[in-house]
């Protein structure tokens, strides 16, 4: 298990350590997007995903509340929700998200507005990234098919702007196409990756869309304010 973990961490340290520098250099403590005033971290560079995490034998029950800003499905489209969080996997103890089964290609978007880190491959969760809003909660998509343009690391998307399709890859190799989502609120991302929390409950209240959010402009630069 630790050696899982250990891997997890080596990879997203990679990943962002190969482009996370280039895409956030110069950006100012506070940005404008599109009307709506999303906290930068200036140090974005260090984001990556859970390099070390507690050992919890079971899931825990809670639900953080989020911040009251727009959430979206992660899929493009309508779906039942789905409860599969916490069941035995191999290779870890319980599942750490929902599995949102959709056909290939299906495109996978941002839940909310925020900024876009370990971006890149690894072993378990294949094509995968992490997102994080401007409260300091994160959200992670695994085995995608493949990324969207608007998919690298320190890139700032809007709520529904599509980040990647369904797809196997990683260990869901021999498994129908779906998108694995975890929710990881901040007050639990001390615990590391054991901090993530039963997907279900937020899934269910957030708005099912038909068609992605659309950047204003092609080039996703926002405009920067004082
Ligand atoms: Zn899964």
């Amino acid at each position: 298990m630790l050696a899982v973990i250990a891997a997890l961490s080596a990879s997203a340290a990679m990943a962002v350590a190969s482009t996370a520098s280039r895409t956030t250099a110069g950006y100012p403590a506070r940005c404008l997007l599109s009307g709506q005033t999303i906290a930068i971290n200036t140090k974005i560079a260090r984001l990556i995903a859970p390099v070390t995490t507690v050992r919890l034998a079971h899931a825990r029950r809670v639900h953080p509340a989020l911040a009251p800003t727009r959430f979206v499905f992660p899929l493009l489209g309508h779906y039942a929700v789905p409860s599969n969080f916490g069941s035995g996997r191999a290779g870890l103890d319980w599942h750490h998200g929902d599995d949102l089964f959709a056909s290939r290609g299906t495109p996978v978007v941002a839940v909310t507005s925020g900024v876009v880190f370990s971006v890149g491959w690894q072993n378990l969760g294949g094509h995968r990234l992490w997102l994080r809003d401007a409260q300091g909660n994160e959200f992670y998509y695994a085995h995608l098919a493949r990324y969207a343009t608007a998919a690298h690391n320190g890139a700032i998307v809007r709520a529904g702007q599509v980040l990647g399709y369904v797809g196997t890859s990683g260990d869901a190799e021999h498994t129908p196409p779906h998108l694995h989502f975890e929710v990881h609120p901040k007050p639990l991302l001390r615990l590391g990756y054991d901090g993530a929390v039963d997907p279900t409950t937020y899934l269910a209240r957030w708005q099912q869309i038909d068609m992605p959010t659309l950047p204003a402009k092609p080039s996703p630069a926002p405009t920067c304010g004082p």
